[in-house]
């Protein structure tokens, strides 16, 4: 068995989970509010310690994840952890793979830093953190947006000048790519489709919706950033890119300042006024109250107009329909409206298995429906962790 430990770090954040891989979760937690005060949190054998430490730099939080595997008897020396996967949202058009981090690769990841401002950077600065700290582990960069380059230029080319493309490198990346390799593996591993055509729906408080065609990426609701595609948490998905003008014109923000509300004051938070979490959405909606009852509106109807529009980019031919992340695994009420209101595809939902507590592959259609809809718990750590091994083992 070898120690293998998963980081996802953000801009303010670092997640972890450290693996005894193949066979067993060893714990998990996070570091958040970095910059800010500091909370650390670790699970370890059903255990949530939690803790406020000042954090003001990742170097500290992972300094704090570190000392706490030691304290806890996690390992006893840093050098135990032998290899470290590390989640990249962008990798550019230039990662179509994982891939063992180098020197080289760290000047890559910084290039491709400007494509990714609020994510990459901390994922970089923590790859060198721990060349330093566990100078004897090896380390791999696993990218969210590898599984999305077998898209054809159609779906990734935005209808701009060419230029932005062939200069700046603007185009459809799309994210959560290491979640719909784990739905493929998962399909593939459970069920017998012909030709490997899924819609997946992530949807977590970050969401997007993929068209899997033959088993590969063919189109990806999320863009150039997360920013793009359906009504998410705090971010808007797509909407008129002139509006951006005008509400500058009126309230003298400038491009920074309003793209920043799209990320962070903007979709179920923005419209309902009330919160970005969807529990409180639907808590608010059984109250009858009208904003929360319009943003569900929107969130319904943005999911069911992507899964239609890959329904035809999929030639009709989708043989599966999965719900996976936080919302998609828990909130059944989503899925069954969003199954409602999809009248492109003759899908019936089976209430009974729909309502129940999922935790594992479960089909929740009907046996007469044209496509059937799974629910699959997503895991892109373990997809993290597979990958790092595979790649240090090669
Ligand atoms: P991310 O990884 O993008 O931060 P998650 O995949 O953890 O997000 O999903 C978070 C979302 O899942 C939140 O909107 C939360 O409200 C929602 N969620 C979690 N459990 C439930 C539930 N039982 N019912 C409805 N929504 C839920």
């Amino acid at each position: 068995m070898v120690k293998i430990l998963v980081i996802n770090a953000g801009s303010s954040s670092v997640k972890f989970q450290l693996y005894n891989y193949p066979s067993q979760v060893v714990c998990k937690g996070l570091c958040e509010r970095l910059f800010v005060d500091g909370k650390f949190t670790l699970e370890i054998n059903d255990k949530k310690i939690k803790l406020d430490v000042p954090m003001n730099s990742h170097k500290e939080a992972i300094q704090v994840i570190l000392d706490n595997f030691k304290k806890h008897n996690i390992i006893k020396d840093y050098n135990e952890i032998k290899i470290i996967g590390h989640r990249v949202v962008q990798g550019g058009s230039v990662y179509k793979e994982s891939t063992l981090i180098d020197e080289s690769v760290i000047l890559k990841l910084e290039e491709l830093s400007k494509l990714a401002p609020l994510h990459n950077p901390g994922a970089v600065n923590v790859m060198k953190i721990f060349a330093k700290l566990c100078p004897e582990s090896k380390s791999v960069a696993v990218f969210d947006t590898s599984f999305h380059q077998t898209m054809p230029e159609k779906n990734f080319i935005y209808p701009v000048p060419y230029s932005w493309y062939e200069d700046h490198q603007v185009r459809r990346y799309g994210m959560h790519g290491t979640s719909s390799r784990y739905i493929v593996k998962k399909i593939r591993s459970e069920l017998n489709l012909k030709e490997g055509n899924i819609i997946n729906c992530h949807l977590g408080n970050g969401a997007s919706i993929t068209a899997i065609k033959n088993w590969k990426g063919y189109n990806t609701s999320m863009g150039l950033t997360p920013l793009a595609g359906i009504m998410m948490g705090t971010r808007s998905g797509d909407i008129d890119p002139a509006i951006l003008e005008y509400v500058s014109k009126i309230t003298k923000k400038d491009v920074f300042e309003l793209t920043n509300i799209l990320n962070k004051e903007s979709g179920l938070l923005g419209v309902s006024g009330i919160s970005s979490d969807m529990r409180d959405i639907i808590a608010a909606v059984e109250k009858g109250n009208k904003r929360a009852i319009v943003a569900l509106d929107i969130y319904i109807s943005k999911i069911v107009n992507y899964i239609s529009m890959y329904q035809n980019d999929l030639e009709n031919k989708t043989e599966a329909i999965v719900f996976t992340a936080g919302i998609g695994e828990n909130a059944s009420l989503i899925r069954e409206m969003v199954i409602e209101k999809l009248h492109i595809i003759d899908v019936t939902i089976d209430k009974a298995k729909n309502n129940q507590r999922i935790s594992e592959m479960t089909k929740i259609s009907t046996d007469n429906s044209q496509v059937d809809v799974y629910v699959i718990p997503t895991d892109e750590e373990i997809m993290i962790a597979q990958d790092a091994y595979n790649i240090i083992n090669k």
